[in-house]
């Protein structure tokens, strides 16, 4: 343990915190958005408005688990990533998993929060098959991390254009994970698989600011985004390691509040989108009727595209939450959190800024290239040394066409940043036609190769020999004398006579001499 990050023994009650201390803590809620009847939805009774907040579970990028030292290797063998302290043994103490702090503050940092110097673990209490303990390690009061924000880009509108929204976050704090119940091993019996019980999570809490399910989408998919730029989580939904619960409620626009409904363990952002779309539609239905909503957990059906209830309010647990006696506070000083703030990697934001002022990309072309860190990484290396634009046109048009086409990620290109920094530079010095290049891309991607080569190895150059390309469009224009007079009549058929030169040359004529040459011969400008 870093000795700036210390653990002082206090009484596991302080005076106001009684263990019969229930009370969940509520967070006071401010409505920090204008009405924008874009988001409106028009019902029956007049406008509705959505207000969604999120919670959202990510599991720590880390070897090792919040409080024991077992693996955290996804897919391995159930109840191989398994310690004495995950498993519960009597007598077993957890002790604080430093790196796990360390990912948590970066992920603070990165979410431009106020960083708490000062924290506390309590226990959840509560009974569960795939909770040895008897009680989740959680953070309740005191979080690590506090309020921050995450600006997600909305749109395109009707005309294209894109709005930056603000959305504030709550607190980050950290937890366990509980184990997994298998009920699909056996006829009669559930297994428990103990791997993930202990796994360090943060859970991340939006403010209620997000007003479409477009919006709730955005801000999950650009909190992946950082999480993955900082490299404290891996984002990966499909292996649970985020996951989100969503509270939707409905208002008239502006109004006050309405009654939430919390959907719980959602683990895809289209899941997440049709989750919001369908609970907002019920819960209006049910208040347009005059009936109220009732403040409830409830279950997303992927197959069914519903939402369905879990449990109400009334079966909501008492987790009798109390700071763990086995855990001091967490305190660090300011020089640990600014170690870290000085290694923190330039964050997506920053880098769309960067990549529009030195490149003069435009907005959305930047914030294309900066929604995946290796996608950037990948632009980086090809537009270095050479023209951003292009650069950009390259990657956002062909490989990502490519990418999409093929099922592939960034990291698995079947064009390498050198491969594709060639062709831009060889269309550049007047190597290769821009059409040839696209020619030259495909190449590339069923053979590999270096394309400086395969221009030599597949005759590919430009043809700028004057000479050769007049034969050419003398040729054509002998052999069609009524097309010729119509050119003259109608100087844009000319072009005609252009794409009938650039047949007869492969594509390989330099296309402006091709056209000078074209109207030279035919007379017409
Ligand atoms: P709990 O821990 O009981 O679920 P919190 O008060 O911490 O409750 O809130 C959890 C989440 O619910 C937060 O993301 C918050 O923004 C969101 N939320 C709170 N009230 C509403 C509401 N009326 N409509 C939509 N979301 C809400
Ligand atoms: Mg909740």
């Amino acid at each position: 343990m870093d000795d700036r990050v210390a653990q002082h023994a206090v009484l596991p009650f302080t005076e106001n915190e009684t263990p019969q201390q229930t009370g969940q803590h509520s967070m006071t809620l401010v409505d920090t958005r204008t009405p924008d009847p874009k988001r409106f939805i028009p019902g029956a009774t007049g406008d509705w408005e959505i207000v969604i907040g999120m919670e959202v579970h990510a599991q720590v990028t880390s070897h090792s688990k919040l409080f024991s030292g077992a693996s955290t290797s996804f897919g391995a063998e159930p109840n191989a990533n398994v310690s004495l302290v995950d498993a519960a043994m009597p007598g077993m103490l957890p002790v604080i998993n430093e790196e796990c702090v360390r990912q948590a503050v970066r992920t603070g940092l990165g979410l431009k929060a106020e960083i708490n110097k000062r924290s506390v673990f309590d226990r959840k209490n509560y009974f569960y098959p795939d909770l040895p303990q008897g009680y989740q390690i959680s953070q309740y009061k005191q979080p690590i991390v506090g309020e921050g924000k995450v600006t997600i880009s909305v749109g395109p509108d009707r005309s294209g254009g894109f709005e930056d929204v603000e959305i504030g976050i709550e607190r980050l704090h950290l937890e366990q994970d509980a184990g997994k119940s298998m009920h699909d091993q056996h006829p009669t019996m559930s297994y428990v698989d103990l791997n993930r019980s202990g796994v360090a999570l943060m859970e991340i809490v939006s403010k209620p600011d997000m007003r479409s399910a477009d919006e709730a989408k955005a801000y999950l998919t650009k909190l992946r985004t950082i999480l993955r730029y900082l490299g404290t989580c891996d984002g990966n939904m499909d292996e649970g390691s985020m996951r989100a619960d969503v509270n939707v409620s409905v208002r008239q626009p502006g109004g006050a509040f309405g009654t939430r409904c919390e959907i719980k363990n959602v683990n895809s952002i289209r899941f997440v989108g049709q989750a919001i779309e369908y609970e907002a539609r019920r819960q209006i239905a049910i208040l347009e009727d005059g009936g109220k909503i009732d403040q409830e957990t409830r279950l997303f059906d992927p197959g069914k595209g519903e939402t369905r209830s879990m449990r109400s309010k009334e079966e909501a647990h008492d987790y009798r939450y109390f700071p763990d006696p086995d855990l001091l506070p967490l305190e660090f000083d300011q020089s640990f959190i600014d170690e870290m703030a000085q290694h923190l990697p330039e964050l997506p934001d920053e880098k769309k800024a960067r990549l529009m002022g030195e490149l003069g990309l435009s907005a959305y072309d930047a914030s294309v290239l900066v929604s995946e860190k290796a996608l950037a990484d990948y632009f980086e290396q090809v537009a270095a040394g050479r023209d951003g634009k292009a650069a950009a046109n390259w990657v956002i048009n062909d490989l990502m066409a490519v990418l999409n086409r093929t099922g592939k990620t960034i990291e698995e290109t079947p064009v390498s940043p050198a491969q594709l920094g060639a062709i831009i530079d060889l269309i550049r010095e007047g190597v290769i036609s821009g059409k040839i290049a696209k020619d030259l891309f495909e190449i590339v991607i069923s053979e590999g190769g270096d394309p400086r080569q395969l221009v030599e190895t597949r005759g590919l150059k430009q043809v700028t020999d004057t000479g050769a390309i007049e034969k050419a469009v003398d040729e054509i224009i002998a052999a069609n004398p009524d097309k010729v007079a119509q050119a003259k009549a109608k100087p844009t058929l000319a072009g005609w006579f252009v794409g009938q030169v650039m047949k007869a040359t492969g594509g390989k004529a330099a296309p402006a001499t091709v056209n000078e040459l074209v109207k030279a011969k035919l007379g017409v400008e």
